[in-house]
């Protein structure tokens, strides 16, 4: 790369991955501000333009979002109610704006636990398509943030989608957020959350998420288990500050670590308030 290119094919972007290190530029929205007031020195390959990135295709067994698709898309999909988590995330990242720009790529490759993204595609077991020359590989999203700001991804590789196993397509699912204000905001605290009950109004599957509360978006599996097999009137007595052992939550200007913890068990509740009303 020779400072910026912007290849409008795949391949074409793959090659010039190979060749050299440079800086992914997708929708900008994360790759601007944290360049504010320096000159760029980095070598850039800008892939807004490759359209085969962009866009959500659904089969039988995968729901997949390429990497380029914007939140407002995002956001505005005929998903299955499984995806509303995820869809009410969409439109919580920034303002129409940011939304209009900002990639689901994007957010996974800048991997702020802050996020708002991770913690919805946490609950729903998505994984991540990462592309190279030497080919694909598909790594569980667990497993693909792998620290404050790092993720798996090797020299010459870029994300290219996001997919979703099918299953369990009708099953309640939530995305809460809490930040010092109601819009446009960093969170200070968010749950996702997909809740799926038999016939008998018993809990089958539980899966919820916290995100900003430690560096990386966390499952509560102690949480999910206690949680499953549980009839939906015994719900809300169930979640306790013993489930939150996992995170890790740090004081700062927006919240203290203990407010940042009431706070994800209060949100815990009333999504459980909401799946047994
Ligand atoms: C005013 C404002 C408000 C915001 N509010 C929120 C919010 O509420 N919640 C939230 O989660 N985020 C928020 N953001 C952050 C940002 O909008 C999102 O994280 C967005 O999804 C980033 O996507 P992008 O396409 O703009 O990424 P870019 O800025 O283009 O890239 C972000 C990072 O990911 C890398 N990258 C991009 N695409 C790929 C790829 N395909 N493969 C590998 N690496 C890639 C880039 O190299 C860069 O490091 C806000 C930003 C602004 C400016």
């Amino acid at each position: 790369v020779s400072g910026y290119a912007a290849p409008s094919r795949l391949d074409h972007a793959l090659e010039i991955l190979a060749t050299a290190p440079a800086t992914i530029l997708a929708g900008g929205t994360d790759f601007y501000p944290a360049r504010v007031g320096r000159p760029l020195t980095e070598q850039v390959i800008d892939i807004s333009g490759i359209g085969e990135l962009r866009g959500i295709s659904v089969t039988a067994d995968v729901i997949r979002i390429g990497a380029l698709t914007r939140w407002s898309e995002i956001r505005d999909a005929p998903l299955p109610r499984i995806c509303d988590g995820l869809r009410l995330a969409a439109a919580e990242v920034g303002g129409r704006q940011v939304q209009n720009a900002g990639t689901i790529g994007g957010n996974l490759g800048n991997a702020s636990p802050a996020a708002d993204g991770v913690p919805p595609l946490l609950t729903l077991n998505a994984a991540v398509e990462v592309r190279s020359q030497q080919g694909v590989r598909v790594v569980p999203l667990a497993e693909f943030v792998t620290g404050y700001r790092r993720v798996d991804l090797h020299p010459g590789e870029m994300i290219t989608a996001v997919l979703i196993p099918r299953g369990l397509d009708d099953a309640y699912s939530d995305f809460r957020k809490l930040g010092s204000r109601r819009y446009l905001v960093i969170s200070i605290v968010m749950v996702a959350a997909v809740v799926a009950v038999d016939a008998g109004k018993e809990v089958v599957d539980a899966r919820f998420a916290i995100g900003a509360c430690s560096p990386v978006a966390q499952r509560l599996r102690a949480l999910e288990g206690d949680l499953t097999g549980r009839r939906l009137a015994e719900l809300a007595a169930i979640p306790h500050r013993g489930h939150l052992a996992v995170l890790s939550p740090i004081d700062d200007v927006r919240a203290t670590a203990d407010y940042r913890l009431e706070a994800a068990l209060t949100l815990i509740r009333r999504v459980l308030a909401e799946v047994a009303p």
